[in-house]
């Protein structure tokens, strides 16, 4: 089937996209390999350079990508933007700091024989990208593997294939070199193809963890490195001793951000007895007085979902939620007429029997739940499939990181909402995957961790 991208607020199509053909794909992996053996004799630094110009190609485009992210997705114009910038910092900080990682690593072995640890490509990596953060998931693998020397082609959520055909655009402008990164508009029979080509040596899948079990066990069939960034139930925190004012604000933007569609959305509000009034009236209030309209109207707040599927999806877990014995604080719901609208909803008195407790809400539906103590806190927040991030709120950052310290999950942030930093290491634990985005990290997923070995 033929990629269809649709206008969230209209409903409208806007474009199709035909399936490459089998003969299309294996000349871009043809032009790919080319890349791959190419890179052996260029050095770092120069990549590098090309990766700054990367980032000025993004930011002097950023209108327009922002634009055509708008209307492939909903997202809202200055969320757009927003990713655009990060985009660019993500290339920056490989583009300033990727080559002094990538520094071979001296090791000395028997007394004082000398080894030295390169980093080398490993081949063509095959990156598979949702459509939420349609531009920057693309570069967190496009940037770390162009800077090593390994081709990345992308494989990217159907509904963005305006984004994927924009940004590769904005890369070639920005005078990479062919075959560094090529979009492929191919079905998932062809993405088992492709991994098992043996110039594919590597594969990273942002996306559901459905998505993530087939991929993992193709990536296992064919012994390619894989990375898995899937979902999460994320853990908002609230202490006793926190500042609720900022508890709240925080709590609702982490939670209503890009219409609730991000891994890390705040999705579990858990709250400790003393403070739990204050907290669920500031809520309330906030996630009322949402503006639900047009994405481009810089008076919205609240965005349409990104697609008529995910709004459907997200009723029907809300309705089930209801009828397992939940009780809606802020009712929320799909909303009649144009455009794929969903009014925030709060639920609360899920208990672990309603599937509601163990599921991931991929828009603006959040939980709160009300506990006694840090153990409890603690307790409700581990018993969970997902480990991705979270957070916790505390005036008392000693308090604070004793709590952290004790979470299951990749990342935790104190005294502010989980955000994606490209010196920060980003993934998770359990059900949320493995391997990590971003950071020195990131670099080094897909290399050849390989020793010389002096004699
Ligand atoms: P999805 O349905 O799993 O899709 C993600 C990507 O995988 C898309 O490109 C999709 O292509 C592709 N895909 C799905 N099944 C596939 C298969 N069997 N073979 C080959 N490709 C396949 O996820 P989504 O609904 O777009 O995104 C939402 C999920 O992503 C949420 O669970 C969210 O938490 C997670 N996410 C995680 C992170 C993170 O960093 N941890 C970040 C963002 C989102 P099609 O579009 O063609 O189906």
């Amino acid at each position: 089937m033929a990629y269809q991208v649709v206008n969230p607020y209209t409903e409208k199509i806007i474009q199709t996209y035909p399936l490459a053909s089998a003969a299309e794909v294996a000349d871009k992996l043809d032009v790919a390999a080319d890349f791959y053996n190419r890179q052996k004799q260029v050095p770092v630094e120069e990549r590098a350079a090309q990766l700054q110009l990367v980032a000025e190609s993004l930011l002097a485009n950023s209108a327009e990508l922002a634009q055509t992210a708008t209307l492939n997705m909903g997202k809202l114009s200055k969320e757009a933007r927003g990713e655009i910038k990060l985009c660019a910092k993500l290339a920056q900080y490989y583009a300033s700091t990727g080559a002094s990682l990538l520094e071979p690593k001296p090791y000395i072995y028997g007394g004082s024989r000398q080894a030295l640890l390169q980093q080398d490509a490993i081949g063509i990596v095959l990156s598979i990208e949702p459509w939420n953060f349609p531009y920057s998931q693309v570069m967190r693998v496009f940037a770390p593997n162009f800077l090593v020397g390994n081709p990345v082609v992308l494989k990217h959520a159907s509904i963005v294939a305006g984004c994927a055909a924009h940004f590769e655009k904005v890369l070639l402008q920005a005078g990479i070199e062919p075959g560094a990164f090529q979009n492929l508009f191919v079905s998932y029979d062809q993405i088992a193809t492709i991994l098992a080509d043996k110039r594919v040596q590597g594969v990273a899948l942002t996306g559901s963890e459905a998505a993530g079990r087939q991929i993992a066990a193709l990536a296992g069939q064919n012994l390619v490195k894989s990375t898995m960034e899937l979902g999460g139930n994320d853990v908002f925190a609230v202490l006793n001793d926190a500042d609720i004012d900022l508890a709240v604000q925080d709590a609702a933007a982490a939670r209503l951000r890009n219409a609730g569609q991000v891994c890390t959305s705040a999705k579990r509000y858990i709250v400790q007895q003393d403070v739990a009034a204050d907290f669920i009236a500031g809520i309330q209030a906030t996630f009322q007085n949402q503006v639900l309209g047009d994405p481009m109207a810089a008076t919205t707040t609240l965005a349409p979902l990104a697609s008529k599927g995910a709004s459907d999806q997200l009723q029907q877990q809300l309705d089930q939620a209801l009828a397992h014995g939940a009780t809606a604080l802020v009712a929320g719901g799909q909303v009649a007429g144009m455009g794929n609208f969903f009014a925030p909803a709060i639920l609360t008195d899920i208990t672990p029997d309603n599937p509601a407790f163990y599921q991931e809400f991929f828009g603006p539906v959040a939980q709160v739940y009300v506990v006694p103590d840090d153990q409890a806190l603690i307790k409700l927040a581990n018993d969970s499939n997902f480990g991705l991030a979270g957070a916790v709120y505390s005036k008392d950052t000693t308090h604070a990181h004793e709590v952290a310290s004790q979470l299951e999950t990749g990342q935790v942030f104190i005294n502010q909402p989980s955000g994606a930093y490209p010196e920060l290491p980003f993934g998770g634990v359990k059900n949320s995957g493995y391997g990590r985005e971003m950071s020195d990290l990131g670099l080094y997923e897909f290399t050849n961790q390989k020793i010389v070995v002096f004699k």
